[in-house]
């Protein structure tokens, strides 16, 4: 293989943490107007690969400009459906640079996202414990793989900076925190 000076390290983002304009109307209420900077800034100064994952939300019948909506909205046949074939098209992604040798160290969500969080999930009636249309549906194709899926709370952001840190640390740096 010819050598070169490039980064072999991944990280899979959503598509609002580098574009907040695409998040429903009302929620981007943090000091960052644009890019969720301090998570983008750690992954650039650790020269890191940073692929874009397609917005489900706005995507779907070019639904850019939206309300606010709980998991209840989203959870039926046709959006699911526009789920599973983006989660399909980003889990071949993992798996082309996986079979090249690169490495993908971690997978980002955004908590309270119907589509893209972690552990939590906005609903008509408040939080609950579970992953996002979109990212359980990629979690499930990619299972095998053992990437750590990490979800961004822009409330708590040092924390979510902490988890990313200690996985580049860990993957990169080789240490153990
Ligand atoms: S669907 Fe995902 S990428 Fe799109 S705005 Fe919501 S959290 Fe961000």
């Amino acid at each position: 293989m010819i050598q070169d000076n490039r980064s072999k390290y991944f990280v899979f983002v959503p598509f609002c943490l580098l574009s907040q304009a695409y998040q429903a109307q009302g929620l981007v209420k943090y000091e960052w107007q644009s890019s969720i900077k301090p998570i983008v800034e750690l992954l650039l100064d650790n020269n890191i690969n940073i692929i874009q994952m397609p917005c489900t939300e706005s995507s779907f019948n070019n639904n850019l400009i939206r309300k606010p909506m709980g998991l209840a909205k989203y959870n039926n046949k046709e959006f699911n459906e526009h789920c599973e074939k983006l989660a399909t098209q980003v889990a071949d992604e993992i798996k082309n640079i996986i079979a090249s040798n690169y490495k993908v160290i971690a997978i980002l969500g955004i908590e309270q996202s119907p589509s893209c969080c972690v552990n939590y999930i906005y609903t008509n009636h408040g939080n609950e414990n579970r992953k996002g249309l979109f990212i359980e549906k990629l979690y499930n194709k990619i299972e095998d793989f053992n990437i750590p899926i990490i979800g961004i709370n822009r409330k708590y952001i040092n924390k979510s900076f902490k988890q990313l840190e200690a996985i580049i640390k860990k993957e990169i740096y080789k240490k153990i925190i």
